[in-house]
């Protein structure tokens, strides 16, 4: 079983912000910003790249929810999800990052120079 089924069966300790019958919601372990929650999928799903349009429907609208309750909806905020080697997926299970709380920054993705590839 993967590290977040355990979150979700409670095997392993987390601090739960938002629960439902589809998703849970709680702060990541290592924030990189002031918010920083993870938004889960209670089924096991690898990544974006298996979602279904119709999980991400109902996905969508519990993030939403997230940035109401944590006032992030008017000052703003991110949504990440990293997929696959390149985009530095470390749990193998369908999760976004939710950031904000302070003013995020927008720069330097990878140690590739952009210009070489125009
Ligand atoms: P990824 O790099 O896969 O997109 O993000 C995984 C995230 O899960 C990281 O931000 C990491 O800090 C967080 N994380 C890893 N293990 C745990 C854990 O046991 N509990 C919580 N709350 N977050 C975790
Ligand atoms: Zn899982």
């Amino acid at each position: 079983m993967c590290l977040f089924c355990k979150i979700i069966n409670k095997e392993i300790p987390s601090n739960i912000i938002l629960e439902n019958e589809e998703f849970l919601a709680f702060h990541d372990i290592n924030p990189k910003a002031p918010v920083h929650i993870l938004a889960i999928p209670k089924i096991h799903v690898d990544s974006f790249n298996e979602v279904n349009p119709e999980l991400m429907a109902s996905m969508t609208k519990f993030i939403q929810n997230i940035a109401v309750e944590f006032q992030l909806d008017e000052s703003g905020y991110r949504v990440i999800t990293n997929i696959g080697e390149n985009g530095g997926q470390e749990v193998k299970h369908l999760h976004f990052h939710i950031l904000g709380g302070a003013k995020l920054k927008w720069e330097h993705f990878s140690d590739a120079n952009p210009q070489d590839f125009l």
